[in-house]
């Protein structure tokens, strides 16, 4: 049994330029995982594709860690060497200053705060892999291969049309040492480092959430460890790295899994003990599809971007591919909920499927909770990007007023970035409406402007100190009497210009006395 003070996690994600919504639950995972227990959640950049490079790949994807609330922390450094040589470009200088100085908070200079240290960072770990992958060699585990891209690639086409597994034929593990000597002093470019499997071994390895996993090695290819720029692969890294970071548990996408056994057998070459693993269920479409870009968005900046708060996001994509357990009906969670209640026990195998109906639920359960003076300043980005807003008058601009609007709206609003959209008439100075839209049922002319008569009476006797909604509301119920529909039909179009609005009490509150006065005014001259 692990005691809770060993138990240290890693976030490990691949910079690519957005953070996708499935590596957002891989994190929460693992923080949730690590807060339960009292243990570490680890943040480490695996940057040795340099193909890949994006840049602001890592300041984006620090800043949405940041906003969400997942924080890395740290223990105690593992070991002198992880230090590495200096690379010249900022900020990684930065980063690397707070990573050696290890208590003092690092900043991320003019983009984000980091929380108390920088995350580790491979592409600055170079020196580890390549002394772990030389260990390999010196002990026969792993073995040079010198073979040219052009050589593969032949062989792979020749194996493909044998119906063969595709794999390395292993042509270099054959090499006597001196040819290895002479291929090695002649530099040539296109010098690897391959892993040498067992032949035809199967090994078991339980996981945390698919339970017992075996395969065998026979149907497995001699993996690279460390490429011709003296790069790592993925595999040498994560497992150099999960070692010397202490790492206790690896919990990662299910599209790690195939991989698992090379790193199941990479550790027990190097002689340690591996990490548990979990394999998170894949997150899909309702059609089963992968979620991929090309479908929609899958960038947690995307959501953030449309108005979805940063609750409900984490709330939500906590439920894919975990639930509370059967019994519990709850579907709203704070994050301290989620870290008291979040247990593998209940992450499923099955595909997790992407429901926007869902997350438009959840975001307007955390919109309704929000006091108005929270959505006003979370809104207000939204609003100042509206047309209507701009075009509107200074005093329909105001903060108080547009607190008003959201105080109608909050109820009814599932992101951020619809704020008045529905309600545009509050920032329309001339409403555009047809007449017959004033007429409620098969009223005359004459009771129409009876009626819309009546109601500009009763908010004229009303004083603006005690315009209210419940004020409102109690006068023009009392005028309108027994046949409702016939005042309140068309002081609501007076009012809206719209078929469907919040209630005439609800506008009427909003636009205030002069303006609703103005407003009925003009549908009588209509
Ligand atoms: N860099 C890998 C990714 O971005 C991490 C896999 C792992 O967690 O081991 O998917």
């Amino acid at each position: 049994m692990i005691s809770s003070s060993n138990i240290r996690v890693r976030f490990a994600p691949s910079p690519t330029g957005y953070v996708h919504i499935g590596s957002l639950r891989t994190a929460l995972y693992n923080y949730l995982f690590a807060k339960k227990q009292g243990g570490e959640y680890l943040l480490r950049l695996e940057d040795t594709d340099k193909k890949r490079f994006v840049s602001g790949a890592t300041e984006n994807l620090l800043s949405v860690l940041e906003t969400m609330g997942l924080l890395h922390s740290e223990g105690p450094f593992i070991s002198q060497q992880l230090t590495v040589n200096s690379l010249p470009e900022s900020p990684r200088e930065t980063l690397r200053a707070g990573q050696q100085q290890t208590i003092e908070s690092v900043k991320y200079p003019g983009i984000v705060e980091v929380g108390d240290y920088g995350p580790y960072i491979q592409s600055e770990r170079l020196e580890l892999y390549r002394k772990y992958a030389q260990e390999l060699i010196d002990s026969k585990k792993a073995y040079y291969c010198f073979c040219s891209p052009e050589r593969l690639d032949a062989m792979r086409k020749e194996q493909m049309t044998n119906k063969q597994m595709p794999k390395y034929d292993r042509l270099c593990c054959q090499l006597s040492s001196e040819e290895i000597q002479k291929n090695l002093d002649a530099k040539l470019p296109d010098t690897t480092i391959r892993f040498k499997l067992p032949d035809n071994e199967t090994v078991w390895f339980t996981d945390m959430v698919r339970g017992e996993v075996s395969f065998n090695t026979a149907s497995m290819a001699d993996a690279v460890l460390l490429k011709s720029d003296g790069y790592p692969t993925y595999h040498l890294a994560m497992a150099v790295d999960d070692h010397f970071m202490r790492i206790s548990h690896v919990i990662r996408s299910e599209e790690w899994l195939p991989s698992l056994p090379l790193h199941v057998l990479l550790y027990r070459a190097f002689g340690w003990d591996a990490p548990q693993f979990a394999h998170l269920p894949l997150i899909i479409n309702a059609d089963k599809s992968k979620l991929s870009k090309r479908q929609g968005d899958v960038a947690v900046e995307d959501y953030l971007k449309k108005g979805y708060l940063k609750e409900a996001l984490i709330n939500f994509v906590a439920m894919l591919g975990w639930n509370p357990g059967e019994g519990s009906m709850q579907e709203l969670f704070s994050m301290d909920e989620l870290i008291e209640k979040f247990d593998f026990e209940h992450v499923h195998k099955a595909g997790a499927v992407f429901d926007m109906k869902k997350l438009d639920w959840i975001n307007a359960q955390y919109i309704k909770r929000l006091s108005v003076d929270e959505l006003y300043e979370k809104s207000l980005p939204f609003w100042q990007e509206k047309d209507f807003y701009k075009a509107a008058k200074p005093e329909q601009q105001s903060e108080e007023y547009l607190k008003k609007v959201l105080f109608i709206e909050r109820d009814r609003l599932n992101r951020l970035d619809a704020v008045g959209e529905s309600n545009a008439f509050f920032f329309i100075d001339t409403l555009e409406y047809d007449k017959e839209l004033l007429r409620w049922k098969k009223n005359t002319d004459d009771e129409i402007i009876t009626a819309l008569t009546k109601a500009q009476e009763v908010l004229t006797a009303l004083d603006e100190q005690d315009w209210t909604q419940d004020n409102l509301s109690e006068k023009l119920m009392a005028a309108a009497g027994e046949k409702r529909g016939d005042l309140l039909w068309p002081l609501r179009v007076a009012l809206t210009g719209a078929k469907q609005s919040p209630s005439p009490f609800e506008v009427a509150f909003v636009l205030g006395k002069i303006e609703s006065l103005k407003r009925i005014g003009k549908a009588l001259s209509k």
